[in-house]
């Protein structure tokens, strides 16, 4: 047994008996691990609120080798994510976010450039959770997420054939990325032009964090065609990535908001 410092995200928080948590959590050193807290949901818990999610702390355990599941000594909140968690549309995407990273990262598989990338995204969420462009955000994280871990589109020749092309001809999902215009006939292939695939290369091409300020420039229709490619390419090419219950919620909440604008601006005045 190894006692071991680290700093680490919540992903998730489950009640586990009568007074004790089993948590998930995305730590910097040690990758994706899951603890028991004893007594955690005492009233003199000595973790506090340190095991909710969005909150980031440093924590000690006890680490077992072939063992799945950690118990937890100790954990410290120094940074929550509570603006973000105020807000509908900062919560469901930070939610996402957690649940993503809970769902295509292995388990214990140390990776520091994951970490900062989504204590990067929390961040930003946090800092403007309001921001309309927040979905296009998470896209964009989604995408430089699976990157790291070495799902990349392929953007620079066609991902069918490895020719160069002077014009492709769009995406191609299941060839996971742009395909030239003799390859497009065999393949479900999304638009994407030339505006939206600068923005995901800039995306793409940064080695810690994505830098999501690329994409305030972006147009609406950019936005679309980023949203559908990025997400036909996570779910063809993430094995056992079937989409997350946290933007299921979202797009609901959505369509609500709109209903809820229609009705006030068709009403008698
Ligand atoms: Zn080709």
């Amino acid at each position: 047994v190894a006692i071991i410092e680290d700093n680490g995200i919540v992903l998730r928080s489950l009640r586990y008996r009568d007074t004790s948590r089993i948590c998930t959590l995305l730590t910097e050193r040690c990758g994706k691990i899951s603890v028991i807290a004893k007594g955690a949901r005492d009233i003199k818990s000595p973790f506090g609120a340190g095991l909710d999610p969005l909150t980031e702390g440093q924590i000690v355990f006890y680490l077992k080798s072939n063992r799945s599941l950690h118990l937890l000594r100790a954990a410290w909140v120094t940074r929550a994510y509570l603006t973000a968690l105020a807000v509908p549309l900062g919560y469901h995407v930070a939610t996402a976010a957690l649940e993503f990273i809970q769902k295509i990262v292995p388990d214990e598989d140390p990776n520091p450039q994951l970490y900062h990338s989504l204590r990067a995204f929390l961040e930003t969420i946090d800092s403007d959770p309001v921001n309309p462009r927040a979905t296009v955000w998470f896209k964009m994280f989604q995408i430089h997420s699976a990157s790291i871990l070495g799902y990349t589109p392929q953007l620079d020749m066609c991902a069918r054939c490895e020719g160069e092309f002077e014009n492709y001809a769009g995406f191609g999902v299941a060839a996971g990325g742009l395909v030239c215009r003799r390859c497009a006939g065999a393949e479900q292939i999304l638009p994407l032009a030339t505006g939206s695939l600068r923005m995901l290369r800039a995306v793409l091409g940064r080695e810690d964090e994505p830098d999501l300020n690329q994409t305030n420039r972006s147009i609406e229709s950019h936005d679309r065609e980023l949203v559908a490619v990025i997400g036909s390419f996570l779910r063809y090419h993430l094995s056992g990535y079937k989409g997350l219950k946290a933007l299921r919620c979202l797009n609901e909440w959505s369509e609500m908001q709109k209903n809820i604008s229609n009705r006030q601006s068709s009403a008698p005045r």
